[in-house]
């Protein structure tokens, strides 16, 4: 029989862990003449009691794995992690706060089976019980990501899907460091399939991402994946040039016409001012990548364990 592996990222997840753990042991169970299952979760250097909890499942349930982080690494490191430690022949990616709804395992699982599609991936089509503003620079987010790069981001995408073998071990294959997992995804390849679903509330908890945290995010998607950033820089100047050839072109006629003229201060400041901006800009820009090419260089590792279950 084939073993399907669940990859269950957590950070302070102390409600969820019971609840989502009863929930995914009863959806598996129908499932459960066809295919073997492992449970992995990985404890992404919580504070709270997730770790104890996640343990005394373990100890109970000898299908159920863990990976314990020596820090918060991100949601990112412990999708790698999870995925690294999986032994089965399909693995399911998803969230332990009951977003992903558990019951389209088992659809997936039949698309898989009989058709050929090698990933079964969901996208939500609503964003209910998000904040307005959330939404709105969300849209934004994939609108200039998927103008400015050659992978296809989709709109609403979830981390939560169902994968053969052969693409997680892809996904493994891109060993960077800064993780931006949506394009990792898209930038394999491999046929995948899409399931709909509106949003979720959360069951209990709540959401680890700050507006910040996911503004950084996806600053990191955008450089992660293109490098239109850098083009901006000069395309901007080659347009200035322009600007001031012509500026150039009627301070010279102006003064052959009228004579000298003496004033202009307020339009000297200004081009300055703008100038220095538009300079500024194009060395951030400039800046965010040497940052990305200096942290790869490090090699530094994507995770820490501290712990792990001892089931081999
Ligand atoms: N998560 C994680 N590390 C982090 C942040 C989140 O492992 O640093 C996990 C979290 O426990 C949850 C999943 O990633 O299982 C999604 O997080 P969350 O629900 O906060 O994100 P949202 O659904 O709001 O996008
Ligand atoms: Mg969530």
């Amino acid at each position: 029989m084939s073993l399907l592996s669940i990859v269950v990222p957590c950070y302070n997840e102390q409600e969820m862990i019971l609840l989502f753990y009863e929930k995914i042991v009863e959806i598996l169970n129908q499932i459960k003449n066809y295919i073997n299952f492992e449970l992995i979760f990985i404890d992404d250097g919580s504070e709270d009691n997730t770790l104890e909890l996640i343990k005394n499942i373990s100890n109970k349930d000898s299908n159920v794995k863990y990976v314990s982080f020596s820090r918060n690494f991100g949601k990112e490191s412990a999708i790698y992690a999870g995925l690294k430690k999986s032994l089965g022949d399909y693995v399911v990616l998803i969230d332990v706060d009951l977003q992903d709804p558990p019951e389209l395992i088992i659809k997936m699982y039949d698309l898989i089976i009989n058709s050929n599609y090698d990933c079964v991936a969901t996208r939500r089509t609503s964003r209910n019980g998000e904040p307005a503003i959330r939404s709105f620079f969300a849209r934004l987010f994939y609108k200039i990501i998927n103008k400015i790069s050659k992978v296809g981001i989709i709109d609403g995408a979830r981390d939560y899907r169902f994968m053969t073998r052969k693409m997680v071990d892809s996904i493994l294959n891109l060993k960077e460091y800064n993780r931006f997992s949506k394009g990792i995804f898209s930038w394999v390849g491999f046929k995948t399939k899409w399931l709909d679903y509106k949003n979720i509330k959360r069951a209990s908890g709540t959401s680890k991402w700050s507006f910040w945290k996911l503004l950084v995010y996806s600053l990191d998607g955008i450089t992660a994946f293109s490098t239109v950033p850098l083009a901006i820089a000069s395309i901007l100047g080659i347009i200035l040039c322009f600007i001031a050839f012509i500026f150039i072109c009627v301070i010279i006629v102006k003064t052959l016409v009228w004579g000298e003229v003496v004033g202009g201060y307020p339009t000297l400041i200004c081009t300055i001012i703008f100038l220095g901006g538009i300079q500024l800009f194009c060395i951030g820009i400039l800046g965010q990548y040497i940052s990305k090419i200096y942290l790869e260089t490090k090699s530094r590792p994507i995770y820490i364990v501290k712990e792990e279950d001892s089931i081999k």
